[in-house]
């Protein structure tokens, strides 16, 4: 079989430094990017919606999942289990479709094992106690919980080496300009343009 096409981008980022609002932005201007829906056990916060932001789901049905093999890669972040569907990434792959993947450091280096193309952006804030600002002026999580993040982090940024890109989320216009230029040429890698070529070159008569 011919190898599929369709990119896959992962962004990955210690929770706070603002990943979810930069992927916000960039599906808004790429709506064509397809994006990755993961399971999770974590509890649905005031705003999301099953199905939506991920389909949230009990820990026996999470690991029959993982047993029957249905998880592209799936990880412990933090105190939950969070998983990428393997279904719809297949089915973007075929259709030549780019697809969005928002998943944590561990999720990416096992997804790279099974998709060595795949490309990674990694997201970082400008600093610790900034990122302490964003995580406690979203008033999501207990104090605990912004704790356990902010150590968390130290770890996660540890790996950033394992990516392609790193984006630092200060400016958050300047993040998203930065991030969309980046998809574009991710999007416009030679390996992901052969189709294009051959019609192309059919078109010189080659
Ligand atoms: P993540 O998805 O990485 O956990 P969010 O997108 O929820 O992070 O952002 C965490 C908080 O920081 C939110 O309240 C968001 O509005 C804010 N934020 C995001 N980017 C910036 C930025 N560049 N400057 C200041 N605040 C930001
Ligand atoms: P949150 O609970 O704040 O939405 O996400 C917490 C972390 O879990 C984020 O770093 C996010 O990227 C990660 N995450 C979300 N879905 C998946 C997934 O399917 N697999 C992995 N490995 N991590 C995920």
């Amino acid at each position: 079989m011919r190898r599929p096409e369709g990119s896959i981008i992962v962004v990955s980022a210690p929770s706070g430094a603002g990943k979810t609002t930069l992927i916000r932005r960039l599906r808004a201007s790429m709506p064509e990017l397809a994006f990755s829906i993961s399971y999770t056990t974590r509890a649905r916060r005031v705003g999301e919606r099953n199905g939506r932001e991920y389909f949230f789901i009990k820990p026996e049905e999470f690991r029959r999942l993982a047993q029957r093999g249905a998880f592209a890669e799936w990880a412990q972040v933090h105190a939950d289990l969070y998983g990428t569907p393997l279904a719809p990434l297949e089915a973007a792959r075929r259709a030549g479709r780019d697809i969005l993947l928002d998943i944590d450091v561990q999720g990416y280096a096992r997804l790279k094992r099974r998709f060595p193309e795949a490309a990674g952006i990694f997201i970082v804030p400008p600093s610790r106690r900034e990122l302490e600002r964003r995580l406690k002026g979203r008033h999501q999580d207990r104090p605990e919980a912004i704790h356990r993040r902010l150590e968390d982090a130290r770890r996660e940024i540890a790996q950033w080496k394992n990516y392609d890109y790193v984006v630092m989320n200060d400016d958050l216009r300047e993040a998203a300009r930065a991030l969309r230029a980046i998809v574009t040429a991710i999007r416009h890698r030679a390996a992901a343009r052969g189709r294009q070529m051959n019609h192309i070159l059919r078109n010189f008569g080659g």
